[in-house]
């Protein structure tokens, strides 16, 4: 059975650095990002469906979906957004179920924006949180996405709170300094959650 390690953290808190720490001591990552992008690829069940209700004019010229046009179609209209997150969500908890269970690490790293927000954390048996303070938070992102302080800030208020995320933590990485304390902060982890991972493959199961 797969061990999993949920990470979560604000918008620049530094997931995807953490990420890719922990990929290169050969953990297997899951990116709800990138499996959200997976369900809605050309010949998928999520993008006959929004072809089915929207027409072919979400397409691209080569029929990827126009992702800025369903944006602005579903910022307009509510019941479109339900009715989307309604058709995605079960397709991209059931995708990562999927990656999960093909995992060939002694555990993985399920890294989901939005975790907290979205209760994810029940599908994993850990939940790690990049923590940040908020200005270094917004210097970041705004370094590294050329936007706006007042941009990012109404980003951040439509998040989980700082402490709401923290609430919901059982391990936390604290993001504020360099990057060398975070490998450290890393090393550490990985020594711990391969020790658990061991602990759970040891447990007798019916
Ligand atoms: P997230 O995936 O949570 O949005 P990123 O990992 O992309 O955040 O980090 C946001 C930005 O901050 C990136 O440009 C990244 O290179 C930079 N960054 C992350 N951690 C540090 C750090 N400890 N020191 C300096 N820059 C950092």
């Amino acid at each position: 059975m797969a061990f999993v390690i949920g990470l979560t953290g604000g918008i620049g808190s530094g997931k995807t650095t953490v990420a890719n720490l922990f990929a290169a001591q050969r953990i297997d990552i899951i990116d709800a990002d990138i499996v959200a992008r997976e369900v809605v690829e050309p010949g998928s069940a999520g993008l006959q469906a929004i072809v089915e209700r929207l027409g072919s004019d979400i397409l691209l010229t080569d029929g990827s979906l126009n992702r800025s046009k369903l944006r602005e179609a579903i910022f307009s209209d509510h019941q479109l957004k339900e009715w989307l997150n309604q058709l995605l969500h079960p397709m991209i908890r059931e995708k990562m179920q999927q990656d999960i269970a093909a995992a060939q690490s002694p555990y993985c790293l399920l890294v989901v924006p939005l975790m907290v927000e979205n209760n994810l954390q029940v599908m994993t048996n850990r939940l790690l949180v990049v923590d940040v303070d908020e200005e270094t938070q917004i210097a970041r992102t705004q370094q590294r996405d050329n936007v706006s302080a007042e941009q990012i800030r109404s980003i951040l208020a439509s998040q989980a709170s700082r402490e709401q995320r923290l609430a919901a933590a059982d391990d936390v990485i604290c993001n504020n300094g360099n990057g060398d304390n975070l490998e450290q902060q890393v090393a550490r982890l990985h020594q711990e959650y391969l020790a658990l991972s061991r602990q759970q493959n040891n447990t007798p199961q019916c």
